[in-house]
């Protein structure tokens, strides 16, 4: 018995690997009536060299599938092994898991077998089960099946922490070229059946405090990257769509692995390099947390990021009309566009000259890193750097390896000039 189970797990757990949406932050669900397991202040989550989240477990319900996208492993035309978990082998295995604290949570997603609604009701009913028969409070994230009914995604949000719907594609042209059976409106049409549910649920449950939870860490996506031609800025424009209609709490991009010799697709020879993804990762990052707009960081003229820099001091250099920054009287958003000011040293920064005009020194010691900020600040009415510096110098400076050096370091150069 444990030798077939341990055989579909080993098929069905690399089969998921593919999707990297299963970031487990978020989500605050307690740990009631003596239960098992609590998702506590975010679950610990570590990703393998490959991209898998280690700390939950992490497979798809089968590997069968009536649908044929070219660039995933799972279709149906692909000579694979082919397997299927029940419903109550995948519970046994998270709470066998659980136990031995291998795991803090499930990841569940899968193919699609017979139709979207006879694949979501088996998904719902893990989590179903793990909530009601085994007062499991560990996290739960589902991946939603496009096309599937409203009654069932209404379902999985009372027992999933997060719920997640795969744009997969970032353009529909895209998604005609590689999944020509299916259709963009079944991914939006879910996604948007979330945003308003979660929204109700919300303000119900600041009425009544024992109103029940609904997929409390919010839903998130993934779309695949390099599969087809789109540019960062379609992505990113894609993205951007995303958080605004849908308040996605996350959008992950996955760099397409080649699976296939399909004409359609990339060589299998070729992979886009993990740089494009970070890239991309920090560019989002700016649009959620930085104030950024999309349209700043690609468009026509630069529809691609810049793989040597990062997007924020990419930004910078096409904008230096916007420095120098006088860190001891701009507001928190302007603090937050200088390169190699994060969000944590930029708040410190607001607060600390409350009480005392800032000099370079508590700069440092804030944990700004002056090798990269001191091209674009003044601190205390002085500048660190030339004034007269190009883009192209800047650059130059940080490209060089100045950005390693400490900020005594630093000083000595500053004495130079
Ligand atoms: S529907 Fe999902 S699992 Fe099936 S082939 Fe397409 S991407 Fe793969």
């Amino acid at each position: 018995m444990w030798d077939r189970i341990r055989e579909k797990l080993q098929i069905l757990a690399d089969a998921a690997k593919y999707d990297v949406s299963c970031s487990s932050s978020g989500s605050t669900r307690k740990n009631t009536n003596k239960g098992l397991g609590d998702t506590g202040n975010g679950i610990c989550h570590t990703y393998t060299e490959d991209g898998r989240c280690v700390s939950l477990l992490k497979i798809l319900l089968t590997n069968f599938c009536i649908y044929d996208c070219a660039y995933c492993v799972t279709r149906k035309s692909n000579d694979i092994k082919r397997t299927a978990f029940t419903v109550q082998e995948v519970v046994d295995l998270t709470i066998n898991f659980y136990r031995r604290n291998y795991i803090e949570g499930l990841f569940l997603s899968s193919g699609i077998f017979k139709d979207a609604d006879y694949t979501m009701e088996r998904l719902v009913r893990v989590a179903k089960k793990l909530r009601t028969e085994h007062n499991f409070n560990g996290y739960i994230h589902l991946k939603s099946i496009p096309g599937a009914s409203d009654e069932l995604m209404k379902e999985a949000g009372l027992y999933a922490d997060r719920l997640s719907v795969n744009i997969e594609v970032p353009t529909e042209q895209g998604l005609k070229l590689l999944a020509p059976e299916k259709d963009r409106k079944d991914m939006i049409q879910p996604m948007n059946f979330l945003k308003n549910e979660i929204i109700l649920r919300q303000s119900e449950k600041k009425l009544f405090k024992k109103a029940p939870l609904f997929a409390p860490a919010g839903q998130s996506s993934q779309m695949i990257i390099g599969a087809t031609q789109e540019t960062d800025k379609d992505i990113m424009f894609t993205a951007n769509s995303l958080y605004k209609n849908f308040n996605l709490k996350r959008v992950y991009y996955s760099g397409y692995v080649p699976v296939s010799n399909d004409h359609r697709l990339p060589g299998l020879g070729t992979s886009v390099p993990r740089l494009r993804e970070n890239r991309l990762y920090q560019a989002d990052w700016l649009l959620r947390f930085y104030g950024f707009q999309v349209n700043e960081l690609v468009h026509n003229q630069q529809p691609n990021l810049d793989m040597d820099i990062d997007p924020k001091l990419g930004w910078a250099l096409s904008n230096l009309n916007q420095f120098p920054v006088d860190i001891n009287r701009a507001d928190l958003h302007l603090i937050l566009r200088v390169p190699g000011i994060g969000m944590l040293s930029a708040k410190k920064i607001v607060e600390a000259r409350r009480f005392q005009r800032l000099n370079w020194e508590h700069l440092k010691k804030l944990g700004v890193a002056l090798n990269r900020a001191r091209f674009f600040i003044t601190c205390n009415s002085s500048y660190f750097e030339r004034r007269d510096l190009s883009a192209k110098q800047i650059r130059h400076f940080i490209l060089s390896g100045s950005d390693k050096k400490t900020f005594s370091a630093a000083v000595t150069q500053l004495q130079l000039f």
